[in-house]
């Protein structure tokens, strides 16, 4: 039997790639490896948002490179937004390399192989599947799926923000239609699956292209609105033993009164949401082509706040940008601190090739952005470290999702706090229990278990002792 090894850099999105890639690969009959040196096929799945992905590449192309004049027949690929964005130029640069494979095209690895046995030369297939968008379909083994799971709901993004790669590389919006990814949320709770995380570039402008939703309440026409609400609603409804769903990433801009609602409204949508802001300048909201300003991303963070009280926000930001200035920067870290978010994920502004950014001078100094970066990244540890300490000593509902080496569960809140619990025997994975925080570190918590056993299982549905009084329930 043939044998795979995948390598994934970058972000949940290109994991959740890798693990289609690895089923369409199963289901063609190969088998993983966990390891370069074992398989006979190396799949390298690449991000470009930020890093610097091609030196990254070339550096595991060449490793990979000794390993194949040892053993010839190894085949060498590449997926994801390098393979996207550079297509043959790969070849040019990296002989080495057998296949380069866009996201789009994943569904035709198998036949791109058998092709490269039969002795075709080194495939490229890169094309977008625009006229007949496809996802591939989550293979969900029964009492194997993952406690916490992701689905695709959209591939593309159509908001062209000056300084992201990901219309290029991803192509534009595509939606997968609301009964298949109903289909295979149910597929994977019947599996043992108790968390979704809808996942998309701008998740929340979902539109079903089967027009099979009902207009969610409030939900009328604006330019901002989409038919997010109404997938969650279409989950909720039609998954009723799915106990949490989160979506990532959300553009702020549809963050709408009918999305604010269903937070109001369904029970399984968690306190938390990933909304990245950038900026808090709205001059440099403006030169990276986000469409808000600064008082338009925390009206819309008020208005989620003034219907689920404790709802916790992390965010993406850029330092460095070009043109940003040091006013324009303390307007981020003035944001940071009115918004209070418990995550920050803050990145140095670098220039990615085929953007708008490019045609701006790079003009803040490795220097300053390096210095930026770190003040900010301050600012976020000391509001996070606060926000951890202030839940010592409460009662939380942990969704379990696993067992270390060292017999120690981990699991999180509804708010995304990551929680360890000191080992203890019985099946807890995939329960969500009470716990009493006792400790808070830089990043996480340190809980005990309320209960000594863990509670008959999977089908006792936690909703209730986990959303507390603070939720409302769903509205028909
Ligand atoms: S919304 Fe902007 S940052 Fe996000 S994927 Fe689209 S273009 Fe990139």
């Amino acid at each position: 039997m043939p044998t795979y090894a995948l390598v994934t850099f970058g972000c949940q999105m290109n994991q959740h790639d890798s693990d289609r890639i690895g089923e369409v690969l199963r289901r063609a009959g190969y088998e993983e490896r966990p390891s370069p040196e074992q398989a006979d096929l190396v799949l390298l799945n690449t991000c470009s948002v930020r890093e610097k992905a091609e030196q990254k590449l070339r550096s595991e192309v060449g490793r990979l490179g000794m390993l194949k004049r040892e053993r010839p027949s190894l085949v060498i690929g590449v997926a994801g937004c390098v393979a996207q964005q550079e297509g043959e130029r790969l070849l040019k640069r990296m002989p080495q390399i057998d296949l380069v494979i866009g996201p789009d095209c994943i569904p035709d690895l198998p036949k791109a192989l058998i092709d490269l046995e039969l002795g075709a030369p080194p495939q490229v297939r890169v094309g977008f599947d625009v006229d007949e968008p496809h996802f591939l379909q989550a293979d969900p083994l029964p009492g194997k799926s993952p406690v916490s799971a992701f689905v695709t709901i959209m591939k593309g993004c159509d908001e062209r923000c000056s300084f992201c790669i990901v219309p290029t590389t991803r192509g534009p919006e595509r939606y997968r239609p609301a009964a298949e990814i109903v289909d295979e949320i149910q597929r994977l709770v019947a599996a043992g699956t108790r968390e979704v995380t809808l996942l998309g570039q701008t998740v929340n402008s979902y539109r079903d292209p089967s027009a099979s939703l009902p207009l969610a309440p409030d939900a009328e026409a604006s330019p901002d609105e989409s038919e997010f609400s109404a997938l969650l609603r279409s989950v909720v409804e039609r998954v009723p033993n799915l106990w949490r769903l989160r979506y990532t990433s959300p553009h702020p801009r549809h963050l709408t009164r009918s999305l604010i609602r269903a937070h109001a409204e369904l029970a399984p949508l968690v306190r938390h949401v990933h909304m990245p802001v950038q900026s808090g300048s709205d001059r440099v909201l403006k030169r990276m082509i986000r469409r808000y300003t600064a008082e338009e991303y925390c009206a819309r963070v008020d208005a989620l706040r003034a219907v689920v009280p404790n709802v916790t926000l992390s965010t993406d930001v850029i330092v460095g940008f070009p043109g940003e200035t040091r006013e324009d920067f303390e307007a981020t870290l003035a944001l940071v601190e009115k918004v209070g978010f418990t995550g920050v994920f803050a990145f140095k502004y670098s220039v990615r090739p085929s953007t708008p950014a490019q045609r701006l001078a790079d003009d803040v100094s490795e220097v300053e952005k390096s210095a930026r970066l770190v003040e900010l990244i301050g600012v976020a540890d000391a509001r996070r470290r606060a926000h951890l300490e202030s839940l010592v000593g409460s009662v939380e509902a942990v969704l379990i999702e696993g067992r270390r080496e060292n017999g120690a569960l981990n699991g999180r809140t509804e708010r995304n706090e990551i929680v360890h619990i000191p080992a203890v025997d019985g099946d807890w994975v995939g329960q969500i229990v009470p716990v009493r925080i006792e400790r808070a570190f830089k990043n996480s918590l340190q809980a005990a278990l309320l209960d000594a056993q863990p509670s008959a299982p999977r089908e006792a549905h936690p909703r209730a002792a986990d959303k507390g009084p603070l939720r409302l329930r769903v509205v028909a």
